[in-house]
C-alpha cells in the first residue's frame, strides 16, 4: 500500500487481479481455450492500465457525483431554471430588472 492506501503491488481483492507497480496484471486464465471459451474476469478486461485509475471509473459508474446541495429554482418571469442556496421566485437578472428583492 503507498500512503494513500492504494495497492501498489499484490493482490486487490475488489477487483479480483494483480497488481505490480499499479498496473493490473494479467490473468492467468488460458484464452481463449479450445472450446472457444474466453475469460472476462477484471485481470483480462483491465491488464495493463492503472488501478487508480480503473477503481476511479468504476466507483464512478456505481455512485453517480451527489446532487450539490441547494434549491431548484424555477423564475416566475422567464423560466429559468437555477440553482439557489434558498427558494426564490426570480433568477438573478430579472430580480436586478424589476429592481426589487428576491422574494423569498
Ligand atoms: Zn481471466
Ligand atoms: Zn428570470
Amino acid at each position: 500500500m503507498d500512503t494513500r492506501g492504494e495497492l501498489v503491488n499484490g493482490f486487490d481483492y475488489d477487483l479480483q487481479t494483480w497488481v505490480k507497480g499499479y498496473i493490473i496484471q494479467k490473468c492467468g486464465h488460458p484464452a481463449p481455450d479450445r472450446n472457444g471459451f474466453f475469460c472476462t474476469c477484471n485481470a483480462r478486461k483491465y491488464a495493463g492500465h492503472d488501478i487508480r485509475a480503473i477503481k476511479k471509473q468504476l466507483s464512478q459508474a456505481t455512485n453517480p457525483e451527489p446532487e450539490p446541495a441547494g434549491f431548484v429554482c424555477v423564475c416566475e418571469n422567464c423560466g429559468d431554471i437555477s440553482r439557489e442556496d434558498q427558494p426564490v421566485n426570480l433568477c438573478g437578472p430579472c430580480a436586478a430588472v424589476a429592481g426589487r428583492e428576491r422574494i423569498k
